[in-house]
Order: C-alpha cells, then structure tokens, then sequence
C-alpha cells in the first residue's frame, strides 16, 4: 500500500520543484541564463551556446510577433532570460510563472536589476492552473516547458482559457524518437510528433505551423566538446543533481547526438 505521503512525493510536479529549486544555479553555471537548447542556423553557425540559445528565442520571438503594449504570457519561465529578451524586442508586457520558487525569485530580482520590473514581472504557478482570469492575455509561449507536464492536453486547455480570442501561442518543446534516450526521465514526458500534434488539437487550439527543426538544435562538435569539458570541469556540482549514471549519460549525450527531437509550433486559439 502506498501512503497518501508517499504518493505525493511521487508526483512529477513535486519533483521538477525539486530539481529546479535544487539545481538552477548548476545549469545557469554551466549553460548560461536561458534554461533551454541552443539553436543553430546551419554548419557555418558556431555560436557558443549562450548565443545560440538566444538564437533560439528569437525564433520565437519572430513567431510571437506581438504588436507593442501586448501582455504576454511565459509559461515555465526560468529565471526569466527569454522574457527579458521578449520584453526588449518588443514594447510588450511580459508575466512569467513557474512552478518553482526559487526560480521566480531569481527572476524577480533580475528583472529589478535589468531595469524592467515595470513591464517583466514573475509570478508562482503551476501551469496547470494559472492564477489568471479567462481572456487576460494577447499572446504566450511555453519555451521548454511542457516537458515537464505530463497532461500536455490540460495544461495547453488552461492556457487558452487565459489568452483572448485571435491569440498566437509558440511552443518549443523536444518529442520522442522511437530509439529517443533522454536524461532526468523521471521528470520529462515526451510525446512522439504527430502524437504531440495531436494533443495540441484536442485541446482546442489551431495549428498553423508545426517545425521538426531538431538539426538546428544539435550542437557543432567544437561548442560539444567545450560543453562536455563543462561538465567533467564542474563533476563535484553536476553529480549531485544527476547521480553517477545519468552524469555518465548526460556527458555521452553531449558528446554523441542524441536521437531526440525538436519542435516548433505556433498555435492560434481560433
Ligand atoms: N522557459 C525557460 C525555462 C525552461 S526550463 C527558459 O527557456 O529559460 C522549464 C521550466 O518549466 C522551468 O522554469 C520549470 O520550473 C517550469 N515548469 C515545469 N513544470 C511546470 C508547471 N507545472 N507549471 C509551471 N512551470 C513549470
């Protein structure tokens, strides 16, 4: 028999609390501000990786295309680097939520730091039930973050629920492969692609344009390296949020493409 105690420890949402509360300022040391893949153009691009996951954002940031005074919403927020950039881009309102407090605090401070509080402000959610009202957004995006949550369907109906009619949402997010071998599998949940599109449609919302841009996602075999050097240089941190096994994975994972993928998708509510 499993306790009401236990079971609730094994809820992923409890787990990705833990691992964000726990371990943002490892990624953030290793990867940068932007808790999220890099993208690269073509073989020419070699982007270190703090660059090309902003190129990432801006791939989103084109799709979003908000028109100033907007007020968009960023699901699974970080600690707020792509809603910076979002925010300096475009003459916009940015609210962030993430499920982590830590994250949101950081985020927070940040934004004060950068000048932007008055526009970029950060909230505690879970996306699963946003603390909005019905039609209080222009737009959203979910960048890298519906990884995390196993009911995508949901999640994506809560979501439009918030965003006014006519509005656009971006979403970045890996999908499986049927060979995909991914770390922190206890805390990803991760679709095949035409399954992924398929949870997007019955939740409502209108597909209009769906991107497997994987190959832009894998890093050149110079930034590989420079990342795996990372990793082995920061072992002692790193570990302590990975274990020994997944460390081990994680350094192969970098060092040999993954069969993983990547997609871009940008939704309307209507
Ligand atoms: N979009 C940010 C962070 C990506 S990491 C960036 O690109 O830098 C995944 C983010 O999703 C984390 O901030 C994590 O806290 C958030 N997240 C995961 N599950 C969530 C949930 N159920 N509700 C809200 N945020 C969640």
């Amino acid at each position: 028999m499993t306790s009401g105690a236990q079971a609730n420890e094994d809820r992923v949402e409890d787990k990705v609390v833990d691992f964000y509360d726990n371990f943002t300022e490892v990624f953030r040391d290793l990867w940068g501000d932007n808790l999220h893949v890099g993208y690269w153009h073509d073989a020419s691009d070699d982007a270190p990786i703090g660059k090309a996951t902003d190129q990432l954002t801006d791939q989103l940031i084109a799709r979003l295309a908000p028109q100033p005074g907007r007020r968009i919403l960023d699901v699974g927020c970080g600690v707020g680097e792509p809603a910076f950039r979002l925010a300096r881009t475009a003459d916009v309102e940015v609210v962030g939520v993430s499920i982590s407090t830590y994250q949101v605090g950081r985020a927070g401070e940040r934004s004060r730091e950068q000048g932007l509080a008055d526009r970029v402000s950060f909230q505690h959610a879970d996306a699963a039930e946003l603390p909005f009202p019905d039609a209080s957004f222009d737009g959203a995006w979910a960048f890298e973050s519906l990884i995390h949550m196993p009911d995508k369907e949901k999640v994506l109906r809560e979501i439009k629920r918030v965003l006014r009619p006519g509005s656009t949402l971006v979403l970045a997010d890996m999908f499986s492969q049927p060979d995909t071998e991914l770390t922190f599998q206890d805390i990803i949940t991760t679709p095949e692609m035409s399954e992924y599109r398929a949870v997007i449609e019955r939740a409502g919302l209108v597909v209009r344009e769906f991107t497997d841009i994987t190959a832009n996602t894998l890093a050149p075999q110079e930034v590989r390296e420079s990342i795996a050097a990372d990793l082995l240089a920061r072992k002692d941190d790193v570990i302590k949020m990975t274990g020994p096994e997944e460390f081990e994975r994680m350094v192969d994972g970098v060092r040999v493409p993954r069969a993983y993928g990547y997609l871009l998708a940008t939704v309307t509510t209507d």
